[in-house]
């Protein structure tokens, strides 16, 4: 349901500028109203993951938690408004 892509982990590889040796990868989770944006507001570069994920050369990997929160928030948000938040059509 929520599409995920991998982006360098700026904490661990220090950007795009160290990509050599102990590569290390942060999944986003994707907004569904722009596949360019991550939910925490990242914009994604498709590139980088394409590169990064078909070489399969990452060190390390994590998840994005402020990515992850958000889609806790709207999960709950769903159980708590089973059928009532649903557009009116006209
Ligand atoms: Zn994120």
């Amino acid at each position: 349901m929520y599409e995920m892509r991998a982006e360098f982990d700026p904490d661990a590889t220090g950007g795009l500028e160290n990509t050599s040796s102990s590569l290390a990868l942060l999944w986003h989770v994707i907004s569904k109203e722009d596949n360019q944006m991550a939910l925490c507001g990242q914009r994604l570069a498709q590139t980088v993951h394409e590169s990064l994920v078909a070489g399969g050369h990452a060190a390390t990997e994590r998840c994005c938690s402020p990515c992850l929160a958000v889609v806790r928030a709207s999960m709950q948000a769903a159980e708590v408004q089973v059928g009532a938040a649903q557009p009116v059509r006209s």
